[in-house]
């Protein structure tokens, strides 16, 4: 029998309630549950881990339940499990998307290992608020990069390379338009055109499904006036009839309920009903499914086919789990799988490229052996939690290596390592007299600082991007001192680090990089390993800048200065991210300078390594569409490499473009591609680069 013939069988078996009670996913399971879970009352459960758990609620339902339909666990692993990785952000600076997609598959290994089926990830949503929280969690601001690291995450999520326990699905979230909430306050309004939904916001998810993900996350926003879990266009007519989606929808927590907070649903009945003609599956946390449909359906309001259509998405996703033929998990992987040597080692690589090199004048890094006396100061220099990140899920501080740990362990024996927080944990406030009492004794001073795990993540939006309070003071008092100062960032954002950027020599942007960020910030600063992290997200000037994107439009007054009291650019591009080493580019060439529908052209650059140090290099390739039915942004990537050369070493890169990709939707909303002259860069980042022309030809 087929698995849609196994899932027919299975529903003419159903009672109406049965079906619905499939549709209920728990997030705050407890021990009661389990006589709902025998009753058939719950078809998916949130939150709990460990294969012992998981086995003995799985046995319930597949051996005391009438119908013996096993259950879908699921967990947010966001950035890891137990062996905790960078947070996605910061993942997103290594532009290497065989790195991502293995870590994203490390990650899947120990959830599987610890009973986990269904991980509610990637997200893939844009962002270019940095004030948002969870701009931590997402790829950054750009839509080629961001589609390309979603496909990589789903890959690896949805690697499976096991044969013992139901496989993983992955979950992207969250449809649509959240990164975009107004002034970056979380869950707030979106007002948005189709067209930037269609060409910036739609595409990571399309990509995410491309790739095979089997589920899909609806947002907690309202989207142009309707929100995301009552939107009948985005769920139905686009994901599932224009994209033709099979898998199943499931509601962010709780936000079937919240469409009555929202104002677009008079009473939880009216929200269910909505919800399920808009096209959710599955309702997380909310219990309106579970309290409504039944009677909905037996009214004749809710037709029973929509029930078994929502039934037969979640049963598919059952399948192919392999939970009806493997719905336990061998407990004995977990002890050998979590923090194995290999996934420490790979959440160590991880953060070596997620680490973006901001700026680093007369040669301050890496440390060398003139150092003998070394600073290593700030409040979260040694605090492991902070780290981890948000959304940190399963992992441990006491697993991770804050950054004094790992300096002390990378350093060699005979440098001194002087440590004070230069903090009052009591008022949190700077204590500068020791700080400067330290640093003072030093050749240089190593300062860490940024926001800890919880300034980040959901629900932790920020008004300011400045460094948190009495942090900045702390800075200048220790650059007062005229030690060399290497400013060393923990944080989950971009920060705006205008006063840094003009006064300290050398400032690493090291984000919160998991378990091994104590090791992998050592790495870099003594020169073990090459910087080689580009940034996929703006970096402002200052908080009033934002929304700043590279990818904007232009204006009518390119040259105008348009602010009074700032410089219009942003502080560090989009795509930036130094070197210890000297990449030159030369030799653009294009293999013609027009082209028609359907073709292709390539673009290339010889890149050579002109430093002293073996290093990697992210290539860019960006285009503009100097004129065109509908304005586009300045520049536009449409490609990346990541090559390693060492000393002296040259590679030529060609990039192969397609007519396709020079298309846009025009004011009829087609995707078209128009004639006309186009601007071509491969250069270092969204800023620089060689330049030449094309034109697409009728
Ligand atoms: C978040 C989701 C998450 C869910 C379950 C929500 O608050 O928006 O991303 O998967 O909680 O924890």
């Amino acid at each position: 029998m087929s698995v849609e013939q196994q899932i027919d069988k299975l529903l003419s078996r159903m009672t109406l309630q049965e079906k619905i009670r499939q549709m209920i996913q728990t997030g705050t399971f407890e021990e009661a549950d389990k006589e709902k879970i025998r009753m058939g009352r719950i078809g998916s459960v949130l939150g709990v881990t460990g294969a012992d758990l998981v086995n003995e609620l799985q046995r319930i339902a597949v051996e005391e339940s009438r119908l013996g339909i096993p259950l879908l666990i699921a967990g947010d692993v966001i950035h890891g499990y137990r062996t905790t990785f960078p947070i996605p952000l910061a993942e997103a600076c290594s532009w290497n998307m065989a790195l991502i997609e293995e870590t994203a598959a490390v990650a899947a290994r120990e959830a599987s290992a610890a009973g986990i089926h269904w991980i509610l990830a990637p997200m893939v949503d844009i962002a270019r608020d940095p004030r948002w929280g969870r701009v931590a969690e997402g790829a950054g601001e750009d839509v080629w990069l961001a589609a390309a690291i979603a496909r990589a995450r789903v890959a690896g999520i949805q690697r499976n390379d096991w044969e013992d326990r139901p496989h993983m699905v992955a979950c992207p979230k969250h449809f649509a338009g959240y990164g975009l909430a107004e002034a970056g306050r979380d869950y707030n309004t979106v007002d948005v055109s189709e067209r930037r939904l269609r060409e910036t916001y739609f595409p990571p998810f399309q990509a995410a499904l491309e790739a095979g993900a089997g589920t899909m996350m609806c947002a907690f926003n309202e989207l142009n006036g309707v929100p995301c879990t009552g939107n009948r266009w985005l769920l139905t007519d686009v994901l599932q009839q224009e994209w033709g989606f099979q898998g199943f929808v499931v509601s962010d927590w709780e936000s079937i309920d919240e469409l009555v907070q929202h104002g677009f649903a008079e009473s939880r009945e009216e929200a269910a009903r909505i919800a399920i003609e808009a096209g959710v599956h599955m309702d997380m946390q909310a219990r309106v499914y579970n309290e409504y449909l039944e009677q909905l359906v037996n009214r004749g309001i809710v037709p029973e086919s929509v029930i078994d259509e929502a039934v037969r998405r979640i049963l598919r996703i059952k399948f192919r789990a392999g939970l009806f033929d493997q719905p336990y998990t061998p407990p004995e992987h977990a002890a050998s799988l979590l923090l194995h040597p290999d996934h420490v080692r790979t959440a160590r690589a991880m953060a070596r490229e997620s680490i973006v090199l901001l700026k680093n004048e007369h040669n301050v890094l890496p440390l060398t052996s003139r150092v003998r006396k070394l600073a290593v100061v700030g409040p979260l220099a040694d605090d492991r939690a902070a780290v981890l990140g948000c959304w940190a899920g399963q992992g441990r501080s006491e697993d991770a290596v804050s950054i004094l740990q790992g300096i002390v362990a990378t350093a060699e024996p005979d440098v001194e390592i002087m440590f004070c927080r230069g903090w009052r944990e009591e008022t949190a406030e700077p204590d500068i007299a020791q700080a400067v009492d330290i640093v003072r004794q030093c050749e240089t001073a190593v300062v860490v600082l940024g926001e800890t795990a919880d300034m980040s993540g959901e629900n932790n939006s920020r008004t300011s991007i400045e460094l948190p309070s009495g942090q900045l003071e702390l800075l200048k008092a220790i650059h007062a001192t005229g030690v060399p100062v290497v400013l060393v960032l923990v944080n989950g954002r971009p920060l705006a680090l205008e006063w840094a950027d003009r006064h300290i020599p050398a400032i690493v942007e090291a984000w919160h990089l998991g378990t091994q960020a104590g090791m992998a910030v050592a790495d870099i600063l003594f020169g073990k390993h090459n910087p080689s992290g580009k940034l996929p997200i703006t970096f402002p000037r200052s908080t009033g800048q934002i929304p700043i994107y590279y990818s904007a439009k232009k204006t009518g007054r390119p040259g105008l200065k348009r602010y009074a009291d700032s410089e219009v650019e942003p502080l560090y591009p989009f795509g930036y991210g130094l070197s210890y080493t000297r990449f030159e580019y030369d030799r653009f060439g294009i293999s013609s300078t027009e082209i028609k529908a359907g073709d292709t052209i390539t673009v290339s650059a010889r890149i050579t390594n002109a430093g002293t140090m073996e290093g990697a290099e992210t290539v860019q390739l960006y285009i503009c569409d100097e004129a065109a039915s509908i304005t586009r942004p300045v520049k536009e990537l449409k490609g990346f490499a990541k090559i390693s050369l060492k000393p002296g070493e040259s590679h030529l890169v060609e990039f192969r473009l397609s007519a396709e990709q020079l298309g846009f939707f025009n004011a009829d909303g087609r995707y078209v591609v128009e004639p006309g002259r186009f601007t071509v860069w491969i250069g270092p980042d969204s800023r620089g680069g060689l330049c030449g022309t094309f034109s697409v030809i009728p």
